[in-house]
């Protein structure tokens, strides 16, 4: 019986857009094993699932430091067996015009949104194509398919991870792991506070949350490979 419990392992549960996917397994019946850097987030979150059908187990780390990776594997592995499902979703969005972009500032998101995705799918992709079964989302962004004014780091670290991830799809699904890319545009989170941008005007959690849901659900001899998200009135 308890086999035919999934495990979806999500980065950047703490927050946003991942926290709500979290709920939205555990509200299913899933194992989820959620992972951010903020303990206390994560301590939140288990709180909020106590009365959920699934279950959560909680890791804590960074997801662009390998050490950190490592653990997250393990943890899964010990507690749940393993993942069937992957959601690459941890991520910064921070804004500087190209000429007053640091070094640090252009690093930091390189390694939020394209290092993170590289270090976590490499290892949970070898333990899937050694069972020849898995699934990886990858939550990108329309600043992967199109440029944004003052949004350089954020829009070349998601085209690098929208490459990466298009190369992993063409790897990967001769061993039957099936790579999914999500392109959400605005969805209200912490990212969005304080922007003056009103509320109404953006998706919300649930929407990306719910449709991550719905891919995870389809037929598994067909893969989703992209989806495009934005509100009804366009880019912000
Ligand atoms: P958010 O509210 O800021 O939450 C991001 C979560 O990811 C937080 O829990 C954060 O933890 C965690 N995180 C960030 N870097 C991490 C790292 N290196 N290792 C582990 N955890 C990390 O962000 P969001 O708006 O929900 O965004 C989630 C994803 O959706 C991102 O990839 C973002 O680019 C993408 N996206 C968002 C929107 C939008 O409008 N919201 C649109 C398109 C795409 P800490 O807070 O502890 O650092």
């Amino acid at each position: 019986m308890g086999n035919l419990v999934k495990t979806v392992v999500i980065t950047g549960a703490g927050k946003g857009i991942g926290r709500e996917i979290a709920l939205v397994f555990l509200r299913s019946g899933w194992n989820v094993v959620a992972f951010s850097r903020t303990e206390s987030d994560l301590v939140e979150l288990t709180e909020e699932s106590r009365h959920l059908k699934g279950s959560i187990h909680t890791v804590s780390g960074d997801a662009s430091v390998s050490t950190d990776v490592s653990n997250l594997f393990a943890e899964t592995s010990k507690h749940f067996g393993k993942a069937d499902v992957l959601i690459n979703n941890a991520g910064v969005f921070k804004s500087a015009s190209f000429l007053d972009m640091t070094e640090d500032f252009f690093t930091a998101q390189w390694k939020a949104n394209t290092l993170s995705t590289f270090l976590v799918s490499k290892l949970f992709a070898k333990d899937m194509v050694s069972r020849n079964s898995g699934q990886i989302i990858n939550i990108i962004s329309v600043a992967a398919k199109r440029p944004f004014i003052s949004s350089g780091g954020y829009c070349s670290s998601k085209f690098a991870q929208d490459g990466l991830t298009k190369v992993m799809r063409e790897e990967l699904k001769t061993h039957n792991v099936r790579v999914t890319n999500i392109y959400p545009g605005a969805a209200f989170t912490n990212s969005w506070l304080g922007s003056g941008v009103d509320k109404k005007r953006l998706m919300t959690v649930s929407d990306v949350a719910e449709t991550v849901f719905k891919v995870v659900n389809l037929d598994d001899i067909l893969v989703i490979e992209e989806i495009v998200l934005r509100p009804v009135e366009g880019d912000l």
